[in-house]
């Protein structure tokens, strides 16, 4: 069968795992949406930090891989059964399989949404998997009893893209967010964007530093996605019987540890989250989007864009990521 010019597409793809200089721009085919799917023409692509613990390995995938987990775009095609979505319409996903480092792709309709006329196509790309990630952790990822007005939780890496939404999600819902973060620029940057209280984990105790600002207590929920150098201090700033939600390996895997610790520290949980756990139904997606969709539009969280690459730099945005550079979200640019 031939091949018309509009079904080529550029994209990014991995022959194998491994550092940046793996990360190859490539010509590949576009067909048609089979049932349950549609065709996106992107206009800009979101960078998350997921996006290297695929290319590295941490996360193991058939390769080749085609990278990206976000994107924005128009609807150019759409396959049989899907209802939610119209040739033409502005929309928005994160998405599971990877496969957004491309200007058009096919793909499951059930993660992809309307973007909102408010939203432009750049912030769409960035706020997907990162709002998506801000919503179900701080609606959803709850310690016994729920979060109320008032109540301390930590969040680590709270200048990054998850972050800064974090920050601000959390003084919308009247929380004392506390959010560390690996230099003094980022921690002013998070106490801008919300966070109650700022910890420079580089250059301080940041269980002290918990303990101080909540008077001894603790605080009910720890947001982890530092991972291997945080976890263990982490349990430390719970209060009895509160929440350790774990959610990255930013600095590497956590090590394995015996559940028998956690009895001491107050009979506290511990959970490891992954928001592909709550985007698996069409319904669910639609209604966590709709949540930050309002959060976005009514001004409550600014989706920040501190940096825009050329999809041409994608190992550059790569080694920023993997650097420290970055604040809030990163984009690639089409
Ligand atoms: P960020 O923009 O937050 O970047 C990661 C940040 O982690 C860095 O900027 C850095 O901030 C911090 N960090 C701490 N230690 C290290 C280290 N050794 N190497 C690199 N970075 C380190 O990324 P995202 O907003 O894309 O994602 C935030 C985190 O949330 C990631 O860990 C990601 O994997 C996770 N995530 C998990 C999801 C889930 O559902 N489970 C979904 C989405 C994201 P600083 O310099 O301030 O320490």
């Amino acid at each position: 069968m031939s091949v018309s010019a509009s079904t080529i597409s550029k994209a990014v793809r991995i022959d194998k795992h491994g550092g940046p200089e793996e990360l190859k721009l490539v010509d590949v085919e576009v067909g048609e949406p089979g049932p349950g799917e549609i065709r996106i023409r992107h206009k800009a692509i979101g960078l998350n930090f997921i996006d290297i613990y695929q290319r590295s390995g941490l996360y193991q995938l058939p390769m080749p891989l085609q990278m990206g987990m976000e994107a924005s775009g128009v609807i150019e095609a759409v396959g049989e059964g899907v209802s939610h979505l119209q040739v033409g319409d502005r929309a928005a996903y994160a998405s599971q399989p990877p496969g957004s480092y491309c200007e058009l792709r096919v793909m499951p309709a059930k993660c992809v949404c309307k973007l909102p006329d408010a939203i432009s196509f750049e912030t769409g790309a960035a706020m997907m998997l990162k709002g998506l990630t801000a919503q179900y952790l701080l609606r959803r990822t709850l310690p016994q009893g729920g979060l109320q007005a008032g109540d301390f939780i930590l969040f680590h890496a709270a200048a990054g893209g998850v972050g800064l939404i974090a920050c601000q999600w959390a003084r919308a819902l009247g929380l004392q967010l506390i959010g560390t973060a690996g230099s003094d620029e980022k921690c002013a940057l998070a106490k801008q964007m919300g966070a109650a209280h700022v910890i420079n984990y580089s250059t301080e105790d940041f269980v002290a530093r918990v303990k101080e600002i909540t008077g001894g207590k603790g605080v009910k929920v720890v947001y982890d996605s530092v991972g291997k150098d945080t976890f263990d201090r982490s349990l430390d700033c719970l209060s009895p019987f509160g929440l350790m939600a774990s959610f990255g390996n930013a600095s590497g895997p956590v090590a394995p540890f015996s559940p028998g610790i956690l009895g001491p520290k107050g009979s506290i949980y511990v959970t490891r989250q992954t928001l592909f756990s709550h985007i698996t139904t069409r319904e669910n997606t639609q209604a966590m989007a709709d949540e930050l969709f309002d959060m976005v539009v009514s001004g409550k969280v600014e989706i920040r864009i501190d940096q825009r690459f050329a999809s041409a730099d994608v190992a550059l945005a790569h080694r920023s990521m993997e650097e420290r550079k970055t604040t809030g979200c990163s984009i690639l640019t089409l």
